[in-house]
């Protein structure tokens, strides 16, 4: 896209959400035509197996304002986001989910708030979660809980990825080195001027979600290493605690010997060694979470590769970050 940059960009992460992409389109278009300015769409087809990019391609067709970046494989929703934060060229970035659970309308709303009150960052923060299942809302409640102890800031409670972000906030997101950023957290971390819009999640318009278990428990893996060494200093902890149990029963059994006792020794030897075994296992799994992470960092891998932006002259640029 050459000339002036855009008043907005709303950058929107795609995994296989053919059927979703449609409706998303056909409600977030005339949003966007009335906002007064001018506007790119920033669809990040995040490596999707299903006709997701035919629809796209059909999509761009009559609408000039959609530009498509396709990453070379399934790099995650976090990743997704990156790669459309790092090319969107609008002076306000919202980002939004494919599939309408975040209602569309909203992003005037935000719009208001960053140009008349100069807000940097506006959040979206979900109301209730009545829309969600039993399991999606109790893991969130134990995450969003977790996270505001670990990260020593308030993170808005029910905050996802919709968000307006002002240039300002934007560059700022763009100058850190993290390779595997998780958005919730490191925008509070920011600590630019914020606000926030409520809104009523909606259930998503077509589709399944693309947050199976699995991911899940990645985004609240690299969500608590991203921010805290305290699992580490937990570590210290149960290992000393073992030490101090250790003791304890180290005692106990040279009393035992003294008194003649020795056979039915073999229970507290039978849970000592499980147990040892087990707070071994813990210490070193949490160690090789954050060597993993040091790992990563040190090759210094980008997240994603964008394969193909409609609005570069030159096709399947590489991006530096
Ligand atoms: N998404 C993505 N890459 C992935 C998984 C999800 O770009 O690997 C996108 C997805 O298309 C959607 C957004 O991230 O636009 C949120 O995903 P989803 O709606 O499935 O999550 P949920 O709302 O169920 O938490
Ligand atoms: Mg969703």
């Amino acid at each position: 896209m050459s000339g002036p940059a855009p008043l907005l960009s709303v950058v929107i992460p795609i995994y296989n959400e053919q059927d979703a992409l449609p409706l998303t389109a056909a409600r977030l278009r005339p949003i966007l035509d009335g906002i007064g300015g001018s506007y790119e769409v920033v669809g990040v087809d995040d490596g999707s197996g299903d006709d997701t990019a035919q629809v796209l391609d059909r999509l761009q067709l009559e609408w000039p304002e959609l530009r498509v970046v396709r990453l070379r494989r399934n790099s995650g929703h976090q990743a997704a986001l990156t790669a459309g934060l790092h090319r969107a060229l609008g002076q306000y970035v919202v980002s939004i989910d494919a599939d309408l659970q975040d209602p569309p309308e909203k992003i005037v709303d935000m719009l208001a708030l960053a140009r008349d009150e100069g807000f940097d960052i506006v959040q979206g923060v979900r109301d209730d979660r009545s829309s969600d299942t039993f399991f999606k809302r109790s893991t969130a409640a134990g995450y969003y809980s977790v996270m505001r102890r670990l990260v020593g800031r308030e993170i808005p409670k029910h905050a996802g990825d919709y968000r307006l972000l002002s240039r300002a906030a934007v560059d700022a997101l763009k100058s850190l080195p993290e390779t595997q950023p998780v958005y919730r957290l490191l925008v509070p971390w920011l600590g630019f001027r914020s606000t926030s819009v409520t809104f009523q999640r909606e259930e998503r318009v077509a589709g399944t979600t693309k947050y199976p278990l699995s991911k899940m428990v990645r985004l609240a893996v690299d969500s608590i290493t991203n921010f805290s060494a305290a699992p580490l200093r937990l570590a210290t902890w149960l290992g000393l605690g073992s030490f101090l149990l250790a003791a304890v029963l180290g005692v106990y059994t040279a009393v035992e010997q003294i008194r003649g006792a020795t056979v039915p020794g073999w229970a507290s030897l039978f849970i000592a060694v499980v147990f040892f075994g087990g707070v071994q296992l813990v210490c070193v799994g949490l160690l090789g979470e954050y060597v993993g992470r040091i790992y990563s960092a040190v090759q210094g891998r980008p997240g994603y590769f964008v394969g193909s932006d409609s609005a570069d002259v030159r096709p399947s640029a590489v991006d530096e970050a």
